[in-house]
């Protein structure tokens, strides 16, 4: 996406926000709209150098949000969210993108207290701190520049396109350059997993689902997905459910594209659901219909700016396409 796209993008949703401004949340928030589905990655009171690709909230801003979200809708569960058992109620299901320790050790405890369920999707290949994905190591890299400036490695990444905040551009084809980078620099990723635990473990997991809570998968290693095959978008679907489901034998086996589900052809969508490699699949189109019964599009909650005044501006962005019937993703 070019600088041009990414403008004409953004236009619309920066007017829909001034519109929003002007509305009443109660009715906005009452008009017919898909099931809401906000997802967010981590919560944490703490400066996290790993994650520099988003802005997650800290723990009074997450709570707050919360609390905004169940004056105006009530919260299902994944199982609830799958039986359609909610005719008439305006709902919201949540969900957790990554499988970071912050949703055991942050995010389960706030969510408990408040009665709210949620699923927790997760990359098989990161889960027991096995390895990082490879936007939190181009983080990690920043951070450290940010900290101590390097010379050498500042132009060895000018030389590869990724200088300055480009780094967290970074593709998972770049995870080499990213490697070489991080050993200039000496830092030690198998260090960085073994003593932070960015990630949660096995047992954490386990324990979420007897807290209640929903597992699905979120892709073996996080790929670009619009940049691999069909063939091996289907394998790293295949290769994290099967994980999932060995490791906690979901009821309602969900799995969420990593990044966005743009890009993704609809012949894998459909093969994924015909072989019933999972029953539910969701992207990160914000709040649209679907144009497939088994895909769903969630809402992403970590954005910069102002947290009602985005969301409203979701909904009035949601009412201004459907009007111009163009609020059902196609594929
Ligand atoms: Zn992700």
């Amino acid at each position: 996406m070019d600088e041009r796209d990414e403008r004409m993008r953004k236009f619309p949703r920066f007017i829909c926000k001034q519109v929003g401004y002007f509305c009443s949340t109660q009715q906005l928030f009452r008009m017919n709209t898909p099931v809401f589905l906000p997802f967010y990655h981590t919560v944490s009171d703490e400066n996290l150098p790993h994650i520099l690709n988003y802005p997650y909230r800290n723990v009074a801003q997450f709570e707050k949000e919360l609390d905004f979200f169940l004056k105006y809708f009530k919260p299902v569960s994944l199982e609830e969210l799958a039986s359609e058992n909610y005719s008439g109620k305006k709902v919201f299901h949540l969900s957790f993108d990554d499988g970071l320790r912050e949703c055991a050790d942050v995010i389960a405890p706030i969510l408990l207290k408040k009665g709210i369920p949620a699923t927790f999707f997760l990359n098989s290949a990161f889960i027991d701190n096995r390895a990082l994905f490879h936007k939190y190591k181009a983080s990690l890299i920043l951070s450290r520049l940010r900290e101590n400036p390097d010379n050498e490695t500042e132009e060895f990444l000018a030389n590869n396109n990724l200088d300055g905040n480009k780094i967290l551009t970074s593709g998972i084809s770049q995870i080499d350059i990213l490697n070489r980078a991080a050993e200039k620099l000496k830092i030690d990723f198998s260090d960085f997993l073994k003593n932070q635990q960015p990630y949660l473990t096995s047992g954490q997991v386990k324990k979420l689902v007897s807290n209640g809570f929903s597992i699905g998968a979120h892709s073996h290693t996080h790929p670009e997905f619009w940049k691999i095959s069909p063939e091996k978008q289907i394998e790293e679907v295949r290769e994290s459910m099967s994980v999932i489901e060995s490791l906690v034998k979901p009821k309602v086996r969900a799995f969420s594209f990593p990044f966005t589900d743009s890009g993704v052809p609809v012949q894998v969508l459909e093969t994924i659901h015909n072989e019933k490699i999972c029953d539910f699949t969701f992207g990160t189109a914000g709040v649209k219909s679907d144009s497939l019964d088994f895909h769903l599009q969630r809402y992403p909650a970590e954005q910069s700016g102002d947290f009602v005044q985005n969301l409203k501006g979701e909904f009035v962005y949601y009412q201004l396409r459907k009007w111009m019937r163009k609020a059902t993703v196609k594929h």
